[in-house]
C-alpha cells in the first residue's frame, strides 16, 4: 500500500440519510487533491470521517498503512496527525492568536512553551501576523484569521492537511491571501485534501480533482481531465455552473 491516506468503501448515514455511499479515495504523500461537488454532496462529511472527527458506519481508513478506522486505535493520537481547517470559526475566540497557534503543540504534542512559541512566531512572521500575535482573533480580518488557522493547523507538522472550503465565508477581496498560503504549502510538499468551490485555484494547484456527487465519487482525474474533458454528464452539469 503506497498511499499516505487511503479510504476504502466508506459509508456514512445521518438518520436514514445516506451521505457517503461507498467512497474510496487515496492520497499520496505530497499530493494535493481538490474535492469538488455540490452543496450537500458529502464533502465535509468525508473530510470529517477521514480525520476521525466523525465515526463511519462501514469501510476502512488507512493512514501510512495502518488502519485508523479500527475501533481499538487511540483516536486522539490519530487526530493529532491531521491538520484541519474549516469554513469559519476556526480560532478559539478567548485565546490570543499566539495561544491558538501553540495550543496543540503544547497540549497534544507536549512541546515546551518556549519552543512552541518560537516556532509559532516564525510561522506568524511568515504570514505577516507576528505583530498581532498577542491579539484576540476578533482583531483580525477574516483572511488573517483563516491564515492564522492554517498556521495553527501546520504548527504540529501534520502528515495530512484537511481543508474544508476555507475561503467560502470570506469577503472576495480576502480570498486571494488565503489561497496564496495554501499554494505555498502545496509547493513546499504538504499533503493536502481540500474541499473547494474555487475551481480556478483547484485547476491551478491540485494534482488531482475528485468530484463527489450524492455521496459517491462520480469522477476523478487530473485537473485538465476533469475540468477540460469531463466524462460524466453529472460532472459536466456541475461544472457548467462555474462558467
Ligand atoms: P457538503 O460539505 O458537500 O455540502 P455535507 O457533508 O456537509 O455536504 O452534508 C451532506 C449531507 O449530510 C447534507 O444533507 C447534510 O444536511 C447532512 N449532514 C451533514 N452533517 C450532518 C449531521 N451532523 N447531522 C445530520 N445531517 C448531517
Ligand atoms: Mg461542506
Amino acid at each position: 500500500m503506497t498511499a499516505l491516506l487511503q479510504a476504502t468503501d466508506l459509508w456514512k448515514s445521518f438518520g436514514d440519510q445516506e451521505v457517503l455511499r461507498g467512497v474510496s479515495l487515496a492520497l499520496e504523500t505530497h499530493e494535493v487533491v481538490a474535492l469538488i461537488g455540490a452543496s450537500g454532496s458529502g464533502k465535509s462529511t468525508l473530510l470529517r470521517c477521514l480525520g476521525l472527527l466523525e465515526p463511519i458506519d462501514d469501510g476502512q481508513i488507512f493512514l501510512d498503512g495502518a488502519d485508523i478506522s479500527d475501533p481499538r486505535v487511540d483516536g486522539n493520537r490519530v487526530r493529532a496527525r491531521f491538520g484541519a481547517v474549516f469554513q469559519s470559526y476556526n480560532l478559539f475566540p478567548h485565546l490570543s492568536v499566539l495561544d491558538n497557534v501553540t495550543l496543540a503543540s503544547r497540549v497534544v504534542h507536549r512541546m515546551p512553551r518556549r519552543a512552541a512559541e518560537d516556532r509559532a512566531m516564525g510561522l506568524l512572521e511568515r504570514i505577516g501576523l507576528a505583530p498581532l500575535a498577542r491579539e484576540h482573533p476578533d482583531r483580525l480580518s477574516g483572511g488573517q484569521q483563516q491564515r492564522a488557522a492554517i498556521v495553527r493547523a501546520i504548527a504540529t507538522d501534520p502528515e495530512v492537511l484537511l481543508l474544508d472550503e476555507i475561503t467560502s465565508a470570506l469577503d472576495p477581496e480576502l480570498v486571494g491571501e488565503v489561497l496564496e498560503l495554501v499554494r505555498e504549502l502545496a509547493a513546499e510538499g504538504a499533503t493536502i485534501l481540500m474541499a473547494t468551490h474555487e475551481m480556478a485555484f483547484a485547476r491551478d494547484v491540485a494534482d488531482r480533482v475528485v468530484f463527489l456527487d450524492e455521496g459517491i465519487v462520480r469522477e476523478q482525474g487530473t485537473p485538465s481531465e476533469v475540468f477540460g474533458a469531463p466524462r460524466e454528464v453529472r460532472t459536466r452539469a456541475f461544472l457548467s455552473r462555474f462558467t
